[in-house]
């Protein structure tokens, strides 16, 4: 077993941290005894036309799945997040853009944004979009995605964004599956000195057919690339934006009207269209993006996530500018023009708080430490880790090389569903163990439980649920509620199910062993796939590993495992054996590889996840019905992957 390393809290930090041991310890026994209590006085955090009197209305039953917070409340989430801080802090930096470009960037003051919000909402309401309509977001990583993310919110529509990566296709079956209007994006994005032709992907959408509901094109002129233009349909967004009044009433919601419809990122299964609502969302992004990363006044938050995923959502736009915060979008990806990018980016703007993805490190260290040569990055005081578990292998060298040992990192497990944060460290107040997202925040109360329902206690491996709501928690599924209630509620009676496998060890500190539909059952053994891969990872040649399990005429399942290899390293049967003993060594026989196949790419989603379902297909020889792959990032690999697998 990987050895189980400690990381204290550091006195220094707990000293200045918004939450310490012992207010964590408090306020976590206050919020699971007292939730109506805790929550009310948390809501104080964020501005209400109407101050909630009902707090928590919140019923599991799988005939009657109801989640309401704060329902008789009344806000706009806009004004929370630009209006309250034109007074205190009107010319502070909002948003500070880094373009592809090393050469781009720019700040956008909160007076700046309030004014740009304004100012669309105007054109949205002039283009007839009225509160409760669906606006459909296909844009770049520019400022005008919060913009329009927050232009939504001021009219009462309902925002749903649409990863730009995303083909054609995937964006038709939105538009569609959302009954959308209207449609945002840019006539190109540029990601890593590319043109991305966003328009023309718009254009091949609204060819197929149901999307006939969508009535405009709003196009910001990004890049002045070459574009079709339909009349009457495409308008350009600074023809009819930049005359609209600055100034726009922020329309009155109820905290449980929508906020925005998003979908989750397609790993398991076909996408699911998470409804979130705007109280209880707003309380709970601002409240975990405080006293997760300890955001402190002034300081530059950087999430490199794309807001076309939860995280760009509650950590780009609506947390840290509900916080009065400095947020940093970046366009571009990590690896141009170089891979020191991302630390030539904390360099010169000062970030003091980092949150990016597992995928990202992998792909960072593989290239070695001198890859962060190009940078000091010693402003950095925070790290923040989501989307995978991370490997210890990859958290220690994101601890000594990105953060210079200096920084504590939180590792954060959450879902779109969750809307934020649910299991993570807190700086200040949690010991860290690399590979485990430690403790839960406040009002999150995670159980585990074996295949029955039954709920375990102590240090066991099972499924990991949690037993109450949480404000962040969304409401539905858009247009399926029956598939909400399936989904999440019916498998184990009165508990949300997450899908994810987990270990709880002997300090009550939870570790994400995968998702439960990929759990592996050896000679009636059960893994999770976390554990096997990290081990691979910890190999010096061994740059990213994938385990998936398949059948196996005496094991039940045997283990089959993609293995990605370090820059530079060579591939051949005497590694493989290496790599077999490695893992038999480190977890035991019990984890024996069976098969290990050479991958020189593995097949993730387009938010960097590994898809192991299709692995799975792959080492069953089952190719012929991958399922949904339209979330795929790369499908040129799958069929690399194929085609190599018989000479394995
Ligand atoms: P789909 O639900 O469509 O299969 P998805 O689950 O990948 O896609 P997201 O909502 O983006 O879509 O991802 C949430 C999942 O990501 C979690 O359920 C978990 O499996 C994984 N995850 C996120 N953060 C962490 C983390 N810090 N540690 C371990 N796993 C994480
Ligand atoms: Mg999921």
């Amino acid at each position: 077993m990987t050895d189980q390393k400690v990381y204290p809290v550091r006195d220094d930090i707990a000293a200045n941290a918004w939450i310490d041991r012992d207010k964590y310890q408090a306020l976590y026994k206050q919020s699971v005894d007292d939730p109506e209590g805790f929550w009310a006085e948390q809501a104080k955090r964020i501005d209400w036309f109407k101050a909630p009197t009902k707090i928590k209305h919140t019923s599991y039953d799988p005939h009657n799945v109801d989640i309401r917070w704060f329902e008789d409340g009344t806000l706009n989430a806009s004004v929370s997040c630009l209006d309250r801080h034109l007074e205190t802090r009107g010319d502070q930096t909002a948003i500070i853009w880094e373009g592809d470009d090393p050469k781009d960037s720019k700040h956008v003051s909160y007076r700046e944004l309030y004014t740009k919000t304004c100012q669309l909402a105007n054109a949205l309401k002039e283009l007839g979009v009225r509160k409760g309509d669906v606006v459909t977001l296909y844009m770049p990583m520019i400022p005008e995605a919060a913009v329009a993310m927050l232009a939504c919110a001021r009219i009462g529509a309902v925002h749903s964004v649409v990863f730009g990566g995303f083909s054609p296709d995937a964006l038709a079956q939105r538009i569609i599956g959302a009954d959308s209007k209207l449609v945002i994006t840019a006539d190109e994005s540029v990601r890593g000195g590319k043109q991305v032709p966003l328009k023309d992907n718009v254009d091949a959408a609204l060819t197929r057919k149901g999307t006939e509901v969508c009535e405009n094109v709003l196009v910001v002129k990004r890049t002045g690339g070459e574009i079709e233009w339909r009349e009457g349909r495409d308008l350009w967004y600074h023809d009819l934006v930049d005359k609209q009044a600055t100034d726009c009433p922020a329309e009155e919601m109820n905290a449980e009207d929508p906020l925005f419809i998003l979908y989750t990122s397609g790993s398991t299964g076909a996408p699911k269209g998470l409804k979130h609502t705007t109280g209880g969302y707003l309380v709970y992004a601002s409240l975990t993006h405080q006293y997760i990363f300890d955001y402190q006044d002034g300081e530059v938050y950087w999430c490199t996530a794309d807001v076309g995923w939860v995280t760009g959502h509650s950590y780009i736009v609506y947390g840290p500018l509900a916080n009065g915060a400095v947020t940093l979008m970046f366009e571009g990806v990590p690896s141009y023009p170089t891979h020191g990018r991302m630390g030539e980016i904390v360099d010169k703007h000062k970030v003091n708080i980092l949150y990016t993805a597992p995928t990202a490190i992998r792909a960072l260290m593989a290239h070695g430490d001198d890859v962060m040569n190009s940078s000091k990055r010693d402003t950095l005081r925070v790290m923040g880790s989501v989307g995978e578990p991370i490997n210890p292998e990859a958290w220690e060298w994101y601890y000594r090389v990105i953060g210079n040992s200096q920084c504590p990192i939180v590792d954060t497990w959450w879902q779109t569903e969750t809307g934020g944060i649910m299991i993570s460290p807190l700086p200040g107040a949690i010991d860290l163990k690399p590979g485990s997202a430690t403790l839960p925040f406040f009002g999150v109360q995670p159980a585990l439980l074996d295949s029955e329902g039954n709920e375990l206690k102590g240090a066991v491996d099972g499924n990991l649920v949690i037993s109450d709501s949480w404000p962040g928690q969304a409401r539905s599924i858009w247009g399926d509620h029956e598939r909400f209630v399936q989904t999440y509620f019916s498998t184990y009676k009165g508990y949300y199910f997450t899908g994810d496998g987990c270990r709880r060890d002997e300090d009550g500190y939870y570790w994400i062993t995968g998702r439960v539909d990929d759990v592996l059952n050896v000679s009636g053994h059960r893994m999770g796939t976390a554990e096997i891969e990290s081990s691979l990872v910890a190999h010096e040649a061994v740059a990213e590993a994938a385990v998936v399990g398949f059948p196996h005429d005496i094991k039940g399942q045997g283990i089959y495992i993609y293995v990605t290899l370090t820059d530079g390293v060579e591939p051949s049967d005497e590694l493989k054996k290496e790599l077999t003993q490695w893992v038999r060594k480190d977890i035991g026989p019990i984890a024996s590889p069976d098969v290990i196949q050479w991958a020189p790419g593995l097949p993730k989603t387009r938010s960097g996840k590994i898809m192991r379902r299709i692995l799975r297909k792959i080492a069953a020889n089952e190719t012929d019905g991958l399922g949904d792959t339209s979330t795929l990032a790369d499908p040129s690999v799958v069929d690399d992957l194929i085609e190599n697998r018989a000479n394995r």
